[in-house]
């Protein structure tokens, strides 16, 4: 097996459809995606950790057949926890759910080993469209936990629609993704424009899949055997391991035959009797019992297209996706529902996993030609500083986004700004990455001044604030002057890597000596700070609150999207001024009028008087130092005033 290599890293890289019921690993070979399979022959791992008496560690089909006998050990699903902090108990031992995910990932990646050793490998994992910040870290985690290098994670029915070639037109199309898995239903609505894929709306059901279907076949048979026996099997924890499995097989045989035959083994013994089932199911007995929950994925289907404000002749693709598509009678409702067939030509329970391969194909350059494009969402939204007027005046404190998070990228956005003062000339743009209202609660990306703006009259001279934002994460954020076209551009990585590295070492030695050693001590779970607050630089938050607290409030105004009365305690700024760091400066200066202890007088002149020396040296590494120095001063002041 010749894994292709990434030409810049020289990285193998493989595409992961981490599922709820089961996982699938592929990669591209030869132009095309292909599925690695598991060592039993298999394509899909099942999702399910079992933690043996003994400490070993069982992952796929061994653990899911212990599921039912030893619940307390074993945890399927856990798909739907991602993204919690509570701690989910196996045994003696405590995992967080992206630790479990780790563990899945870690049997895929055990599968790359006899190739590549220890050697660094890219993964792209896929997450359901609907999936918060929370919940597409967790899972960026569990990646990294795994020893993968994640390099993106991407929404299932993006990777679907990569996996059937789109993304490779110039059409415009719209595409609907059906996706039934085991015990999830979700359905999106997908636009394709210019090569570029973007998850319109979404919409679903995280109850709902194969294994209601399972169990619906269940309780059919015990009531056959409740009727010949007197007793339901569903009581007995072996009795109901075994039909369960039954039903799951029967149901696949009901996909491609009119009927099943059923024969059942000794499930239990009543009586004195040996419990059996031997009988037979037609196809539209099962249709009967699961046509509800059928309906039902049909009425989200509605919605998601009454969200889209659209109706199913306006749609140009269906595509079925999850093992739960197989089964006909959802092929004739979708035929019914759009008057047309879907296209299944792609195994639907390996698509998202080949087209996650496909999107590492484009990343390592190995399907460069292809023409194909991809999408991702933005994780957090990204905007700049801007002004307001409060009670206290102008308020500079607050945080304007300009890409709402979970916006389809890559993608370009803009939105128009105003001067705050009378004759204005310059404005500040300090670009932020976060949710919260107050920049000084958001995280920083890099700022830059505009600078030439004709002075006018507050609220006349508008600015075109632009952002560019593309798939790796690189945010070009262009100021326009509208009135002079004049522009200036600041480009920043988005900064995402911000995990704290201890708790992801920590983590990752203990799953490793878990793997490694059969009987692994107790341990209690430390959180991981996934809190994008927890990541935060304290000094410059601290710093922040305090300069938009400080008495002159001599920041260069910011600019607001509604005129804004200036205020009158606002002094005016220097329109030449090109360093922001004099900013700081006036705050200091301001400082020192209403300071009055003696101890801390003589420290403000002094980091006053390094800062300015450290400006007019132009050396970074001491305006650095300066800036800190002053920030720290800053800080003590406040705590004293
Ligand atoms: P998930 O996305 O939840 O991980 P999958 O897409 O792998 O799940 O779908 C798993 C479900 O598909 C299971 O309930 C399984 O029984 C069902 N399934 C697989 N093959 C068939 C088939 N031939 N007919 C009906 N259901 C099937
Ligand atoms: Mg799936």
């Amino acid at each position: 097996m010749g894994i292709e290599v990434n030409p810049e890293s020289f990285r193998p890289i493989v595409g992961i459809d981490l599922g709820t019921t089961n996982s699938a690993m592929a990669y591209i070979r030869d132009g095309e995606p292909h599925i690695i399979a598991l060592p039993n022959g298999d394509d899909l791992l099942p999702s399910v950790v079992l933690i043996e008496p003994s400490g070993q560690i069982r992952v796929g089909r061994d653990a899911r057949d212990g599921l039912l006998a030893m619940p307390d050990r074993a945890i399927a699903a856990v798909k739907r926890r991602m993204g919690e902090t509570d701690p989910i108990v196996l045994g003696d031992q405590q995992f967080l759910p992206e630790e479990i995910s780790a563990l899945i990932l870690k049997e895929l990646r055990q599968l790359l080993v006899p190739l590549y050793g220890d050697q660094a490998i890219e993964a792209v994992i896929t997450v359901p469209a609907y999936f918060n910040d929370a919940q597409r870290r967790a899972t960026k985690h569990a990646g990294e936990l795994a020893g993968f290098v994640v390099e993106r994670i991407i929404n299932e029915p993006t990777a679907a629609a990569l996996a059937y070639g789109l993304g490779a037109t110039t059409e415009r199309k719209r595409i609907v993704v059906y996706d039934l898995g085991g015990g999830t239903f979700d359905v999106s609505v997908l636009t394709l424009d210019e090569g570029i894929l973007e998850v319109h709306a979404s919409n679903g059901n995280r109850e709902l899949g194969g294994e209601d279907f399972d169990w619906s076949l269940v309780d059919w048979m015990a009531a056959m055997i409740l009727k010949l026996y007197g007793v339901d099997p569903r009581d007995d924890l072996r009795a109901r391991a075994v039909l369960k499995d039954l039903a799951e097989r029967v149901k696949w045989v009901l996909s491609d035959e009119d009927q099943a035959p059923i024969e059942s083994p000794v499930l239990m013994v009543h009586d004195g009797q040996a419990v059996r089932l031997s009988t037979t199911i037609r196809r539209s007995e099962f249709v009967q019992f699961i046509q509800t929950r059928l309906d039902e994925t049909f009425a989200l289907l509605d919605d998601v297209l009454q969200q889209s404000s659209l109706s199913a002749k306006d749609i140009d693709e269906v595509l079925l996706v999850g093992g739960s598509t197989k089964i006909p009678r959802v092929h004739e409702m979708i035929t019914e529902y759009f008057g047309r067939p879907a296209r299944s030509e792609v195994d639907p329970d390996l698509a998202v996993a080949l087209g996650a391969a496909v999107q590492a194909g484009l990343k390592s350059g190995a399907l460069s030609e292809s023409g194909l494009v991809a999408t991702d969402v933005a994780p957090f939204s990204m905007g700049i500083a801007v002004a307001r007027s409060t009670l206290r005046g102008l308020d500079n404190g607050y945080f304007s986004p300009i890409i709402a998070r979970n916006t389809t990228i890559p993608c370009t956005r803009t939105d128009t700004f105003y001067t705050t003062r009378d004759w204005q000339t310059a404005i500040d743009i300090e670009v932020y990455q976060g949710e919260h209202e107050r920049v000084a609660k958001n995280y920083l990306l890099g700022s830059f001044r505009l600078t030439g703006i004709p002075p006018a009259v507050v609220g006349s001279q508008p600015v075109e604030v632009t952002f560019r934002y593309n798939l790796n994460g690189i945010l070009e954020a262009t100021a326009r002057i509208v009135s002079t076209k004049k522009s200036q551009t600041l480009v920043v990585q988005d900064g995402l890597e911000r995990h704290s590295k201890e708790a992801l070492a920590q983590s990752r030695a203990r799953l490793e000596a878990l793997w490694n050693d059969e009987a692994a001590e107790p341990y209690t779970t430390v959180a991981t700070e996934l809190d994008l607050d927890l990541d935060l630089d304290l000094d410059s938050e601290l710093a922040h609150d305090l300069l938009d607290a400080s008495p002159a409030l001599s920041t260069p105004p910011r600019v607001d999207h509604t005129p804004l009365v200036p205020s009158e305690q606002e002094p005016s700024v220097d329109e030449n001024i090109e360093d922001p760091n004099l900013s700081l400066i006036a705050d200091l200066n301001a400082v020192l009028l209403e300071l009055l202890d003696p101890e801390l007088r003589p420290k403000v002149i002094a980091a006053l008087n390094r800062l300015q020396s450290a400006l007019e040296s132009r050396d970074a590494k001491s305006i650095d130092e300066a800036v800190d120095e002053a920030t720290t001063v800053l800080m003590e002041v406040d705590l004293f005033l």
